[in-house]
């Protein structure tokens, strides 16, 4: 039996470490580069055998204000019910009026800002939250190699 670190001949039984997350077997002057291993019967079905830090890619999903399709007529509506002009809309959100026709042409999308005070105005919901999910495509860690063991034993002589 030979140590898998050094290449060693091992005197009796060599010692179960874990290097890097995988099970090596080494001579006791190998055992401390690596993590010893409780020798059972049952922990063999438990090891890791490659440490994996590669990382799942992380999902977060975002809420964000979206302007209803039709904004535009709601405000439209709402301003006629109480018959008002855009002139009087304008002047009781102190916007232009002009900013009002254009809202209301839908030639321009409105500040949020103008949007919640027409909404507060009202008293009506000109937006709905929209779930968007945002994926995190950036690649996880490398997986680990036994690279630098590989290296070690190819030093042995015989
Ligand atoms: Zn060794």
């Amino acid at each position: 039996m030979e140590c898998e670190i050094c290449g060693k001949e091992i005197k009796g039984s060599g010692i179960k470490i874990l290097v890097e997350g995988s099970e090596v077997t080494v001579c006791h002057a190998c055992k401390n580069l690596g993590t010893e291993k409780k020798v059972s019967k049952a922990s063999q079905k438990g090891v890791k055998r490659v440490l994996i830090r590669k990382r799942a890619p992380s999902t977060a999903i975002e809420f964000t204000d979206e302007l209803l399709e039709n904004y535009n007529k709601i405000i439209k509506r709402e301003r006629e019910k109480k018959g008002w002009s855009q002139e009087v809309l304008a002047r009781k959100i102190q916007e232009k009026e002009s900013l009002i026709r254009k809202i209301e042409n839908a030639e321009i999308n409105p500040e949020p800002s103008v949007i919640d005070k027409i909404e507060r105005l009202f008293n009506v919901k000109l937006r709905e939250k929209v779930p968007e999910v945002k994926i995190d495509l950036k690649k996880g860690g490398m997986t680990p190699t036994l690279g630098d063991v590989v290296v070690i034993k190819k030093k042995k002589s015989n």
